[in-house]
């Protein structure tokens, strides 16, 4: 099956239309109030977004889709050693890819070198939708090997790859939007999925809370490894790194250069002192 060229486009055009029904959305009934404006920040978030949409072209599609095809076709990988139908095999693809992305993601955090690269994504001021595109290029050329990783180890087909990705894209979008819910809808989302308000928490100043909620599209992660919060209240979130606070800051040309400049603290202020919560029991 051509599955290589076929999902792209549904991934692409998908895509654009969850943002565009997002964007709708975030400037009807937004969750949070910015602190940027919001077309400087797109505009930016856009362009860093572009950088990194280039390089998963060349490196991950053409890496990480070949591989793909050899597997399917070798029967490698987890997958390869049972018979499954299509959809089983699908399904099965896409918990475990979600899996070993939630671990990805957390090592992003912990390792300082792969850090210095995510902390680009987490620098943004506000959270919208185009923040869910700002990964340093860096990021996703190092998360290649991973990600080849991911393919051999589970034995992902170039379909079940292509429906997990445009399945991702929509997931990262939609809780990435600054897009307001009712409490009721967000719980019971987050019963299966990561939703705004729970990773607004994840994008917190406070360290605490940045290192919580790890999952990108299933929250059964974050449940299993004691590490979901969900109890923070909203009014106490302020999007960002404490070490970046300004627009200056977090502008394009410093957030390209990010990673390969000398690093400052990231959870405390240039002051020295760290963000907290009011009441340090929430
Ligand atoms: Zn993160």
């Amino acid at each position: 099956m051509e599955a290589s060229k076929f999902p792209l486009w549904i991934a692409v055009l998908g895509g654009i239309a969850v943002y565009s029904v997002l964007l709708e959305f975030e400037l009807r009934s937004p969750l949070r109030r910015s602190v940027e404006s919001k077309l400087t920040r797109n505009v930016r978030n856009l362009t860093i977004a572009g950088l990194s949409a280039f390089a998963v072209n060349i490196a991950q599609t053409a890496i990480a889709m070949r591989l793909a095809a050899l597997v399917g076709e070798k029967k490698w990988g987890l997958l390869g050693l049972v018979s499954l139908p299509l959809w089983a095999e699908v399904v099965l693809a896409a918990v475990l890819l979600d899996y070993t992305l939630y671990v990805w993601h957390v090592l992003t955090h912990r390792v300082p070198w792969l850090w210095r690269f995510h902390v680009v994504h987490h620098v943004d001021l506000d959270m919208d939708a185009s923040t869910a595109l700002r990964f340093h290029f860096g990021e996703m050329i190092i998360s290649v090997p991973w990600r080849a990783g991911q393919i051999l180890l589970i034995g992902v087909s170039p379909l079940s790859f292509a429906i997990w990705q445009s399945f991702l894209l929509v997931m990262i979008l939609f809780h990435h939007a600054n897009v307001r819910l009712t409490l009721e809808i967000e719980r019971s989302l987050n019963l299966l999925i990561v939703t705004p308000r729970m990773h607004g928490i994840h994008h917190s100043t406070i360290r605490e809370d940045a290192d919580s909620n790890w999952s990108s599209g299933f929250t059964l992660w974050d449940w299993l490894h004691g590490s979901l919060r969900l109890k923070v209240p909203q009014k106490e979130i302020t999007i960002g790194v404490p070490a970046y606070r300004t627009p200056t800051e977090a502008g394009l040309l410093r957030m390209l250069k990010l990673p390969f400049v000398k690093q400052k603290p990231s959870w405390q202020f240039a002051e020295g002192d760290r963000p907290a919560h009011m009441d340090s029991n929430t």
